[in-house]
């Protein structure tokens, strides 16, 4: 089997997708599966679906391409505003898309128009995160431009939070947002289809016992994938937290328990640097590095610890003297690792339990970082 490679065991997507569907459900809200963490890998995004999502959702453009390519036929929106230069091709390929943007929203009127179509247009506003969004106070006149434009239609409004500022909104937030979207029907006629309250950050409120008032829509990625709250990082009740594994291989497996004396040819160089405590460990090389992975955003099985990377160097002490050369080693990642390690050029991608399983029964999730050796 090559290495280094992902497996995700699409099962545990397929379960995750179904709880959280289920339990939004109960709330009226919706989910849209965000799977650009995954690319638009088609069996991820087909995992989602069979889990019950109806709707999917990326920021790129390329990864719907994928999606359609594989014959993906579900409704697919853009959750991140489209670069001009792309409006042809998200109407081509979405249904609908995140807009924050009049000069954008008329280049996809223009398009769709072109091509026969009508696409959706969801307003993004900004309520905090400071990252993308319109500012209330100039969402009814952009609504009204976009209400009468040819070749678009306004579908809904809709909200991020926690992205940049990492604020994790609240029911404030969440009946403001409400407002807004009874405000835009008030002012300019149709009926706000969605509400999207935001991302993984905000099933804390979501799941809570707030009314839900208008929103109806949640954009999940991380929930789903990797089965955590965003914020914490802790586990969310009843998801699998290791449906992605990373597997990576030993080249070197030198002990060098003692750095060695490193002369400097120029003295210039000599820095001081902290050393790693190495008691009783061996170093061991996984041929990964930044150019695959964040780092940072691996967990440390039992027994090992981070020295340190480099772009095609992973260098991990241990106190297991069972490694050896060609050895896998299996790591836990988090959303960035993930996204990183999904988008590295010769990283395998491995599926298990390919097909939905007829039992239904759900069994508890292992804990987290778990050495799957
Ligand atoms: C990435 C993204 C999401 C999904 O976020 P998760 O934390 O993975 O749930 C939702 N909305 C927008 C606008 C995004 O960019």
């Amino acid at each position: 089997m090559s290495t280094p490679r992902v497996e995700v065991d699409l099962h545990k997507i397929r379960q995750n997708t179904s709880t959280l569907v289920s339990q939004l459900k109960a709330r009226r809200i919706n989910v849209t599966a965000v799977i650009k963490a995954a690319c638009g890998h088609p069996a991820i995004a087909q995992a989602m679906l069979d889990g019950g999502a109806a709707v999917l959702g990326d920021a790129r453009i390329k990864n719907v391409q994928r999606l359609r390519a594989a014959g993906i036929t579900v409704p697919v929106t853009l959750i991140r505003t489209p670069m001009l230069s792309q409006a042809d091709e998200v109407v081509r390929c979405c249904e609908s898309s995140y807009n924050t943007e009049i000069v954008v929203i008329r280049e996809l009127a223009r398009a769709a128009i072109q091509q026969g179509r009508v696409h959706g247009i969801i307003l993004m506003v900004e309520m905090g995160d400071l990252r993308e969004g319109i500012m209330p106070k100039d969402l009814g006149a952009i609504a009204q431009q976009v209400v009468k434009m040819p070749g678009v239609a306004l579908k809904g409004v809709g909200a991020n939070f926690a992205c940049l500022s990492g604020k994790a909104p609240d029911g404030a937030d969440m009946r403001a947002l409400s407002s807004l979207a009874s405000e835009t029907e008030g002012l300019c006629g149709p009926f706000m289809q969605t509400v999207s309250g935001g991302n993984s950050a905000n099933l804390r409120w979501a799941l809570g016992v707030e009314p839900a008032g208008r929103v109806n829509d949640l954009r999940l990625g991380e929930a789903i994938l990797l089965g955590v709250d965003p914020i914490s990082g802790d586990q969310i009740d009843g998801l699998h937290t290791d449906a992605f594994t990373l597997v990576t291989e030993v080249i070197e497996t030198d002990a060098k328990p003692v750095p060695p004396l490193i002369r400097f040819s120029n003295p210039a160089l000599a820095k001081p640097y902290l050393l790693a405590d190495m008691d009783n460990t061996t170093r061991v090389i996984l041929a990964i590095g930044h150019q695959d992975i964040d780092v940072l955003g691996l967990s440390m099985p039992p027994g090992k610890r981070l020295i340190g990377a480099t772009s095609d160097h992973l260098v991990i002490g241990t106190n297991n003297p069972g490694l050896k050369i060609g050895s896998e080693l299996r790591f836990q990642m988090n959303y960035s690792a993930l996204m990183r390690a999904m988008a590295a050029r010769g990283m395998e991608i491995r599926l298990i339990k390919d097909r939905p399983s007829r039992q239904s029964g759900f069994t508890n999730p292992k804990p987290r970082h778990l050495v799957l050796n």
